[in-house]
């Protein structure tokens, strides 16, 4: 019997989110050509990649053909991850000095207090976490649905070493196409250049909404 045709376009794909700034709005701690290729060339590709892997099952399906499920969900969980964190990272940050910076505020100051002791102390752990990346990856701080406490995650290219289901507040991309155009290979500089543009009302209001 010959397999099913199903209606494909109706089925929904990725797409690039626009940056909720413009491309120059981060400057000088992330100029607007580093900005423009991180989000138009190298979030792109992640969009492209994931709905390319979709395509794949879908023709598939249509075709009555085998996948090699295994190499297909290897890519796929690389890309959809890519995708999801560069849409958590945009907002996660805003212009210096116009909602870009500072510390926290709200609960999630409390919170980062309690857990962490200071907000300097937060920052350090979140900064180790970030510089200590193995090859490509991001730092997170998370949340824990079951013991109630905020955490820091540390992720492996998009999705390597992640808490599943943890509720992500914030994240960090250290892969070296975040800064290579900024800061050439020096990761340190884009981590300490990150915390004057970290959108705290934006992260806190993800807090406030878990
Ligand atoms: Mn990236």
């Amino acid at each position: 019997m010959a397999a099913q045709k199903m209606e494909l376009t109706s089925l929904k794909k990725y797409e690039l989110p626009p940056l909720p700034y413009a491309p120059d709005a981060l400057e000088p701690h992330i100029s607007k050509e580093q900005l423009s290729l991180h989000h138009d060339k190298h979030h792109q590709a992640y969009v492209t990649g994931a709905n390319a892997g979709l395509e794949k099952l879908e023709k598939a399906r249509q075709e009555g053909t085998e996948v090699d499920m295994k190499a297909l969900l290897k890519e796929l969980s690389f890309n959809i991850g890519g995708h999801v964190l560069h849409t958590l990272f945009w907002p996660s940050m805003a212009p210096a000095g116009r909602g870009g910076g500072g510390t926290p505020g709200g609960a999630l100051a409390d919170r980062i207090d309690q857990e962490w002791g200071s907000f300097d102390r937060f920052k350090a752990e979140f900064t180790k976490t970030a510089s200590s990346v193995e090859g490509s990856g991001w730092a997170a701080l998370v949340y824990c649905a079951m013991t109630n406490r905020p955490m820091i995650m540390q992720i492996e290219k998009h999705n390597n070493q992640i808490y599943p289901g943890f509720k992500i507040l914030m994240v960090l991309d250290v892969w070296e196409h975040a800064y290579y155009i900024d800061y050439r290979n020096n990761r340190a500089q884009f981590i300490d250049a990150f915390w004057n543009v970290v959108n705290w009302d934006a992260v806190n209001k993800r807090f406030e909404n878990i």
